[in-house]
């Protein structure tokens, strides 16, 4: 009965549920956007505490099931269903989010949520395992990416608790975590742009120095072009022997940052080092 292309793999251990439900905190003023209720698990256990579920479900069987578990009771009329795929969407105003996550769709799903306003207190979301690793890892840990550091500019970010396979009806592949997104807000003021062209060079060779990275050939050539760009934007002239590698390892290691390795570097570093080149005119767009 269940379409496992869908993501569809219900939690069955009502202990599980209800350790999501109260690590949610959800409080009776609150308005929860739930994705993929399936069943209605999760939703039922949320109604009960907060004043609104709107719940998004991309299958017909499924919106019919979660609407009959709460039809005739109390809870009917503080649940709202929407049917179709929640990443085509635009979402409704919500204070929290709280689901059991196709795993298809974080990747773009964190995002879409990074970037939705007003930016919601925090979501209580169930990942892959190995997925919610790389979002927690800190500087150093063995999962810290590119994903760890662009969630972190943006998000508070903590695992909640560790989800076996076995908890799910079918079991998937792997095992699952749930992790708590809270947004910065105000969010830190980045051109994102330039922070995600910063951040693709630097987790090129995420163990080499930063040093080796912005020697490569390619790397200076695409500076230049940006580089010469601003410049005549701003006109400023250029000199005749002007040289974007001496520039570039110059600014780098007055910015001392030269020797460093992405793996190691926190967020604040990254910003750092942004300024520090944005300073001498040197930008990632
Ligand atoms: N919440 C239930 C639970 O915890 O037992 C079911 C979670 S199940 C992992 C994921 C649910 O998301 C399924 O019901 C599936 O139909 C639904 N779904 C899959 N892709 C979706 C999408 N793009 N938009 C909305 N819902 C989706």
């Amino acid at each position: 009965p269940f379409n496992t292309d869908k993501g569809q793999h219900i939690l069955k251990n009502p202990g599980v549920v209800n350790a999501i439900v109260e690590k949610s905190a959800l409080k009776s003023t609150d308005t929860v956007l739930e994705v993929g209720p399936g069943t209605g698990n999760l939703t039922v256990k949320m109604l009960e505490v907060a004043k609104t579920v709107i719940a998004c479900e991309i299958d017909p069987r499924m919106i019919a099931e979660v609407k009959k578990r709460v039809m005739g009771t109390p809870l009917q009329t503080k649940l709202q269903v929407n049917g179709g795929d929640v990443m085509k969407q635009e979402w409704p105003f919500f204070d929290v989010c709280v689901a059991n996550l196709p795993y298809q769709i974080s990747s773009p799903f964190v995002q879409k949520l990074l970037l939705h306003r007003p930016l919601p207190r925090y979501a209580v979301l169930m990942f892959q395992k190995e997925f919610a690793d790389r979002l927690v890892a800190r500087p150093g840990d063995k999962d810290y990416s590119r994903l760890s550091v662009n969630v972190q500019l943006l998000a508070k970010v903590e695992m909640l608790m560790k989800v076996k396979r076995t908890e799910f009806r079918p079991p998937p592949k792997v095992d699952s975590a749930v992790v708590r997104i809270a947004p910065k807000n105000p969010p830190p003021p980045v051109n994102f742009v330039e922070w995600e062209g910063l951040l693709r060079l630097c987790f090129m060779r995420k163990n080499k120095t930063l040093l080796a990275i912005f020697r490569l050939s390619n790397v200076i050539e695409v500076i230049e072009d940006n580089y010469r760009k601003v410049c005549s934007m701003k006109n400023k002239p250029l000199p005749k022997d002007f040289n974007m590698k001496k520039l570039i390892e110059e600014t780098l290691t007055a910015s001392g940052y030269a020797e460093n390795r992405a793996r190691k570097m926190r967020v604040e570093d990254f910003l750092a080092l942004l300024l520090a080149f944005n300073k001498a005119d040197i930008h990632f767009l």
